[in-house]
């Protein structure tokens, strides 16, 4: 595998392979990678990309000040192993002036489904994230780009973000990989305790209860209910439960063909977000017969 650091680097070498006609897929994460990530290099892949490259840039433009920016964790050499192993072809970790030169003055604003949930909480955020996507997709060019579910409004943001300028990739959208009790894996798992990290699956726990609800009740009905779920884990505090349009994350209508149940929780320290997308088509013709 190729560590490269540099766009003209990075270039020369993406260029080469679509000279010979060989497809290119990009990964973008911020490393301290696992499953999940890995999971998104066997979608580009399956997709029909014979080469992959996967990104690791941990982006400051997307942490809001007193985040966890400084101490989010990095180790270069167990992700470097992993792709490794994984068959990856090209790892891009460019440096931060390599992103951001002296001088760079330009964001992307996405509005739309960038405005509820995460992105009332965390203003910047989904600029931050918009303006590195592009960037990478600008450097890279690649003919796919996989993100995955479990940063659901962040698919959507990016799928936006695509569509209104332009940008042509084909994004592909991977599937949330999840502990063994349901937690869905994330980098930031590592900030977690031994008892935090028990708390911790309350998260998803909460979210299955409101998916087993969301058949047969409102979306407020869901929301309540998976708020109670959460109240019972003394530790765990509840940021938001919601039930949304997994388009617009705006409230749903009650008889939409599916409904995104987003959720945010703080377990110490550490804040988790997770999902899940309920499938409702159905509903509406059982009850009428
Ligand atoms: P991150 O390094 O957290 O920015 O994530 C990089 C990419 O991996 C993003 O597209 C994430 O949505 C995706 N990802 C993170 N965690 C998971 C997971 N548990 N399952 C699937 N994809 C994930």
């Amino acid at each position: 595998m190729k560590v490269v650091r540099s766009v003209p680097q990075l270039r020369e070498i993406v260029g080469e392979w679509k000279s010979r006609g060989e497809r290119v897929g990009l990964v973008p994460t911020m490393g301290f990678l696992h499953a999940g990530h890995l999971s998104l290099i066997d979608l580009v892949r399956s997709a029909g990309c014979e080469r992959t490259v996967v990104s690791i840039f941990v982006n400051p433009s997307q942490f809001a000040p007193g985040e966890d920016f400084e101490r989010y964790p990095r180790d270069e050499a167990a992700d470097v192993n992993a792709l490794e192993s994984r068959g990856v072809d090209l790892l891009f970790a460019p440096d931060v002036d390599q992103i951001y030169p002296r001088g760079f003055a330009t964001r992307i604003e996405v509005g739309g489904p960038a405005g509820p949930l995460e992105g009332q909480r965390r203003p910047g955020h989904f600029s931050g994230v918009a303006t590195v996507v592009l960037k990478l997709l600008n450097m890279v060019q690649p003919d796919m780009a996989a993100f995955g579910r479990k940063d659901a409004q962040q698919c959507a943001v990016i799928d936006r973000l695509v569509r209104d300028l332009d940008v042509p990739v084909q994004l592909l959208f991977g599937e949330t990989i999840r502990e063994s009790d349901g937690l869905a894996m994330s980098s930031r798992n590592s900030y977690l305790d031994p008892a935090e990290r028990q708390r911790a699956a309350v998260l998803s726990e909460a979210l299955r209860r409101g998916a087993d609800l969301s058949r047969t009740s409102s979306p407020s009905a869901v929301e309540a209910a998976m708020a109670q779920e959460v109240a019972k884990q003394p530790g765990v505090e509840l940021d938001y439960l919601r039930v949304v349009d997994p388009l617009t994350f705006e409230t749903p209508l009650e008889d939409s063909g599916s409904w995104l149940l987003a959720g945010a929780v703080r377990v110490g320290r550490t804040r988790l977000i997770d999902n899940m997308l309920v499938e409702r088509r159905g509903v509406h013709d059982s009850k009428r017969t």
